[in-house]
């Protein structure tokens, strides 16, 4: 595969490492974003960041780029960062976002971007920060399945799972479905272990049963919320994210809005969606959203 310039907009926790990896693999990235301008090197000897060039503006990242990859906060900042590309007179074969957003800001920008006469793929990813750093990310496709077949082997480097979903918003769709599943077995999880240490079950023993039982499931098997129990997890550090309770909170109001739209009913979501909110009320935002399992430990029975 030939060197590409990627012009990577959005450095944070997760595109950073996203960006990295794509430089390792010998790619000429030029990265933007804001909180990080050249004076401002990022603080994080783990990734080669050395081969990044960071640039002072979005039009110096994105002008003469084959690609350009998107790894944003949410919809408005997306269409805002898509309507700058346009206006920079860009021409990339294609802009990939990276971001959760909702399914109707990726239509949208979908739309944009044709309208532009360049071509978009609404493109979201599961695996967090951990993966992001691993190169080891899923990403869901929404958009051309013949594009998706080209920048494959460009995009290698941060996925270890390509799916394509279907066509504009597909990917933002099956992303949200991922995430209200994980919330809710997260819950179920963290419900059960607290339950079973009242029943005066070691948290051990429970974990050998449910890990080979039919309650698997990831947030038990890979992810277990209690600490010294399981595959190493964010509850052995204290519930330090992994992946924030405010991020889920994100993902799990995204995830009702779509329900809303479509009226679907989503009876778990819902209410996982208030427990989350609680939860960030309750001071817990920061934490991992496995940490949930504290706070409703201290709830009373109803
Ligand atoms: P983050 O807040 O660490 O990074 C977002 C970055 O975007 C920030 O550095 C911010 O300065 C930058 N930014 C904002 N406006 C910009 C603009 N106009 N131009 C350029 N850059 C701009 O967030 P993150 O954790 O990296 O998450 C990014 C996206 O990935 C979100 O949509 C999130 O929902 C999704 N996601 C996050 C995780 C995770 O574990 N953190 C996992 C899967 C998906």
């Amino acid at each position: 595969m030939s060197t590409q310039t990627i012009g990577f907009i959005g450095l944070g926790n997760m595109g950073l490492p996203m960006a990295s990896n794509l430089a390792a693999a010998g790619h000429n990235v030029l990265g933007f974003d804001p909180a990080l301008l050249t004076s401002q090197q990022p603080d994080n000897s783990n990734l080669s960041i050395e081969k990044l060039h960071l640039k002072n503006s979005l039009s110096e990242a994105v002008n003469d780029c084959d690609i350009v990859l998107l790894m944003l906060p949410n919809g408005h900042v997306v269409l805002d960062v898509l309507q700058q590309i346009i206006d920079a007179r860009a021409h990339p074969k294609a802009i990939v976002d990276c971001s959760t957003i909702d399914i109707e800001h990726a239509r949208q920008a979908h739309v944009l971007a044709q309208e532009a006469g360049l071509e978009f793929m609404d493109a979201p990813v599961s695996g967090g920060i951990a993966g992001a750093a691993a190169g080891t990310l899923t990403t869901m496709i929404g958009g051309n399945a013949e594009l998706l077949k080209t920048l494959k082997p460009v995009l290698q480097p941060m996925f270890k799972t390509f799916v394509h979903c279907g066509n504009a918003g597909a990917g933002q769709a099956a992303k949200i479905c991922n995430n209200m599943l994980l919330a809710t077995a997260m819950i179920g999880t963290a419900e059960t272990f607290n339950l079973g240490e009242k029943l005066g079950l070691a948290p051990e023993i429970l974990f050998n049963v449910l890990s080979t039982s039919t309650g698997s499931c990831w947030p038990v098997n890979s992810y277990c919320p209690v600490p010294g129990v399981g595959p190493v997890s964010p509850a052995d550090n204290n519930y330090q994210p992994g992946f924030s309770a405010h991020m889920m909170l994100k993902d799990m109001n995204l995830t009702q809005s779509a329900a809303q739209s479509v009226a679907q009913a989503t009876p778990l979501g819902a209410k996982a969606l208030a427990l989350y909110d609680d939860y960030v009320n309750d001071g817990g935002g920061d934490n991992d959203f496995s940490g949930i399992i504290r706070y409703i430990e201290k709830l009373g029975r109803e």
